[in-house]
């Protein structure tokens, strides 16, 4: 895809965007555009950036290394990818935010390695909204219980939810998982947990993230609408 053109799909995103916070009364001051790079080479990453994206997520730590280590930040990265915990050291020096924590072990492994480098990771918990079991994510149900279980751990900073709703046609029939992730991120909000800021809410990708953002969504993960279908090899 020519420069050109990533940079006027990121135009028209950014201004669906604006349309979507406009028609749910929402400051677009709270919704981020994250560019999702998984199997895009750096050249076509560098040109998003040119563009003004200033967030990128990777799902895997093996290919996000090389291009991390190359690009730098700014950007800020976000892991959005199934994490082992046997990769957290990586995480660590690689990303600013993990949106993909869904079990204590990998939180209390994620804390370790934050601790021993010094720092204080911001986290996002995936809820798997769906329930399907070929995703990710800790069931709805059982969020709030891990929540209770990772605030103790002090080098983690919770900051919100993520989720990856079902695959539909028709983005409509998302709404009803977005809205219940909305839902879920006032009711743990409402239990006042000491350490827990449930101001992020990631949710939204290429097909539905106008939906996503008129129901709360203050972070949109956009791949395929800014780079093109990915090229697996
Ligand atoms: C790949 C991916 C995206 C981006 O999906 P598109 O349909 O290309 O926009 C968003 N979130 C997660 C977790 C992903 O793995």
């Amino acid at each position: 895809m020519a420069d050109e053109e990533i940079k006027s799909k990121i135009q028209s995103i950014r201004e669906r965007i604006a349309a979507a916070a406009a028609r749910s009364g929402r400051p677009l001051s709270e919704i981020r555009l994250m560019a999702v790079t998984k199997t895009v080479e750096e050249g076509r990453i560098r040109q998003a950036l040119e563009a003004g994206i200033d967030l990128c997520g990777e799902n895997y730590i093996q290919e996000s290394r090389l291009k991390v280590e190359s690009i730098g930040h700014p950007p800020q990265w976000h892991m959005i990818g199934h994490l082992q915990t046997n990769k957290a050291k990586y995480a660590i020096r690689l990303f600013d935010m993990v949106e993909s924590v869904d079990r204590l072990e990998l939180a209390v492994e994620l804390d370790r390695r934050a601790k021993a480098a010094g720092r204080v990771l911001p986290i996002l918990i995936e809820v798997n909204s769906g329930g399907e079991l070929t995703k990710s994510g800790v069931p709805p149900e059982e969020t709030i219980d891990l929540i209770r279980k990772i605030t103790p751990l002090e080098n983690l900073a919770i900051m919100g939810l993520m989720t990856m709703p079902p695959w539909f046609d028709n983005p409509e029939d998302a709404r009803p998982f977005f809205a219940a992730l909305r839902t879920l991120r006032d009711r743990i909000a409402a239990e006042g947990i000491d350490r827990v800021a449930m101001k992020e809410l990631s949710m939204g990708m290429t097909d539905d993230y106008e939906v996503a953002i008129e129901e709360g969504s203050t972070i949109v993960r956009i791949g395929r609408g800014i780079f093109g279908e990915r090229n697996y090899k």
